[in-house]
């Protein structure tokens, strides 16, 4: 029995119950994609200057040459804490789109469920 099972068990969740927490955990997910949207400003007072490759196009983006760059962070898979970065804000609203629309699926297919549930 695996511990999700376990939990509901214990706290007698309904599957509605469990459709509102998925819910809301994808709110605050919206709302930290929404937060973690931002132009970074290359640091001026660094000796040697550092670059990436763009997320998105694949360019290079060297500080000594960029003013600034995107980042478009996912909090919540751990393993992408610091972010993607990219050269331009068309580069990174691509990404920021497609993992929107993939959260406001989610969010309709939620909604979807939690009707069906009540008829
Ligand atoms: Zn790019």
């Amino acid at each position: 029995m695996d511990l999700a099972k376990q939990l509901e068990g214990f706290i007698d969740a309904t599957e509605d119950d469990c459709l509102l927490m998925e819910l809301i955990q994808g709110e605050l997910n919206i709302k930290a994609l929404e937060k973690n949207h931002y132009k970074k400003y290359f640091r001026n007072d660094v000796k040697r200057a550092w670059g990436f490759k763009c997320y998105h196009c694949g360019g290079n983006v060297k500080s000594d040459e960029a003013e600034a760059y995107y980042i478009v962070s996912i909090t919540w898979k751990v393993s992408n804490t610091r972010g993607n970065r990219f050269c331009t804000n068309d580069c990174s609203n691509v990404y920021y789109n497609r993992e929107m629309k993939m959260m406001l699926k989610k969010r309709k297919q939620l909604l979807e469920a939690r009707e069906q549930i009540r008829k």
